[in-house]
């Protein structure tokens, strides 16, 4: 049986969130990415590169290891993917990962070094730290997996972290968690901005 038939579900709730963020436009045009890990192996369930959010299907979901290459799908694994690979292979715990433009925690990062943790919701949430990476790339070149490898270990209770001129990362337990994560960075970066705070 296809790996993508058997876990089937884990599938559905990554479409499920990708639509979602479309409809929201957390993530227009065809950039962003997510992925989930299949729980006990290297491998991971990620969107297919040049795919919307909006009308990812089964069918441009791809099956990737965690150094980026395909197993299983038609299209071609998203740039990100070896990102996420990375963040897999180190941490047991992160079992989902969003990364999207959306667009209020990418024009905080353009200015800050870190998220303003506006609201005590996020206080509370977000673990007490989402840090800026200035990756100069649309995609996060392989140089800087080790800087922000580092910062995640020092840091365990961090779920997210922003990327400068590009967007946001959440990291999860399971998709749904991950997605929460993301929706809860957008809304604290934009009561940030519309608070006029300045961190
Ligand atoms: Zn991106």
């Amino acid at each position: 049986m296809k790996l993508l038939e058997q876990y089937r579900g884990l599938a559905e709730a990554l479409l499920w969130e990708a639509h979602k963020f479309y409809t929201l436009q957390y993530q227009r045009s065809d950039g962003g990415n997510l992925s989930v890990r299949i729980p006990g192996t290297a491998y991971m369930i990620v969107k297919g590169s040049n795919v919307d959010f909006g009308s990812l299907s089964l069918d441009t979901l791809v099956i990737a290891d965690f150094a980026g290459q395909r197993v299983e799908g038609n299209g071609k694994p998203s740039k990100e993917s070896l990102l996420h690979g990375a963040i897999y292979r180190e941490f047991a715990q992160i079992g989902a990962i969003m990364h999207c433009h959306s667009p209020w925690a990418t024009a905080w990062a353009a200015r800050h070094e870190e998220l303003l943790m506006a609201t005590h919701h996020a206080g509370i949430k977000l673990g007490g730290l989402c840090p800026v990476f200035d990756t100069h790339s649309y995609v996060v070149p392989e140089e800087h997996f080790a800087g922000i490898l580092d910062i995640l270990r020092q840091h365990p209770q961090m779920k997210s972290f922003l990327l400068r001129g590009h967007g946001q990362v959440a990291l999860g337990a399971d998709m749904r968690d991950a997605a929460l994560t993301a929706e809860l960075v957008e809304e604290t970066a934009m009561i940030a901005q519309l608070s006029g705070l300045s961190g």
